[in-house]
């Protein structure tokens, strides 16, 4: 199928590689005005992994003129992950965009996977990214609290499993936690940029510009539930197109506005959004001690 604008060869999502880069920019501009997600002085905070989702995000915010600032987690060292973090220091320099990192091991004294085994130990059986999502969350949030948001990367992708997953498991309580922004008392407002955004539309974006990211997953990357979803979505979005923005606009008409993008509690040990008195990472915290 040609470029629906101009004809010439298709690049990504029915357009050629310059009209696709024109296109995508102006559906991230779009939500964020469309979910009032940054203001104009906002001081953001990109929480960035180095992989082509949260790299593009940090890229286009700074692009856009924001004052944006990469925050880094690293829950392990490793091949992937220490590749993750020399990519994403050539970006920030390449680009003058200010790189913070920290490390789980500095701060908690142990690395993730040293955690697990901690866990393992103490009859704990935790899923490897898991752990490593709530712990990196957390640290996250805690050092984002001289900035008035954080932006993560999540797509439509992540969005759209997400929901299903919810739907699955009936968590009716999670699923008003979604959305492209939550905000809560005590917290930072998280938004998500690339709400609207796929992900093979984020990898099209990374490649034309010649960013260095990792393709693969973590290979950490193993949680089966996760996984058997996204594999279920992109083998039926192949015969039904629509279906991933469809799920998205569904939670936006049904759910958005009205109890969604709120985060009902906050964690009495430290502050950040919680889904009980105690968040999920100082529950870990405290096994560990
Ligand atoms: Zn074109
Ligand atoms: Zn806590």
């Amino acid at each position: 199928m040609p470029c629906t604008k101009c004809g010439k060869k298709e690049y990504c999502s029915g357009f050629c590689k310059s009209h696709f880069m024109e296109y995508f920019e102006k559906k991230v501009r779009y939500t964020i005005r469309r979910f009032s997600l940054i203001g104009k002085k906002d001081k953001v905070a990109v929480a960035v992994s180095g992989g082509k989702d949260s790299t593009v995000l940090l890229y286009l915010l700074h692009k856009f003129g924001y004052g944006v600032e990469g925050i880094t987690v690293t829950a392990f060292g490793g091949k992937h992950s220490d590749k993750n973090v020399e990519n994403l220091r050539a970006v920030c320099e390449k680009h003058g965009i200010p790189l913070t990192e920290y490390l789980v091991k500095e701060e908690l004294g142990h690395s993730v996977p040293e955690i697990k085994k901690m866990l393992a130990a103490k009859g704990v059986d935790q899923q490897m990214c898991a752990l490593c999502g709530v712990l990196r969350r957390q640290m996250i949030n805690r050092h984002a609290k001289a900035f008035d948001v954080v932006a993560t990367g999540h797509t439509m992708d992540d969005e759209a499993q997400a929901f299903l997953m919810n739907v699955f498991r009936n968590d009716t309580k999670q699923v008003y936690r979604g959305g492209p922004r939550s905000s809560g008392k005590g917290f930072v407002p998280r938004i998500k940029p690339l709400y609207l955004i796929k992900e093979s539309e984020t990898a099209a974006y990374s490649r034309a510009m010649g960013f260095p990211v990792q393709y693969s997953r973590c290979p950490y990357s193993i949680d089966a539930y996760r996984r058997n979803f996204r594999g279920f979505l992109d083998e039926f979005e192949k015969k039904h197109p629509n279906a991933k923005n469809n799920i998205v606009n569904f939670y936006l008409s049904e759910f958005w506005g009205k109890k969604a993008g709120t985060a009902p509690k906050v964690c009495k040990a430290c502050g950040e959004p919680s889904s009980g008195e105690t968040c999920k990472a100082c529950q870990i915290i405290g096994r560990i001690k």
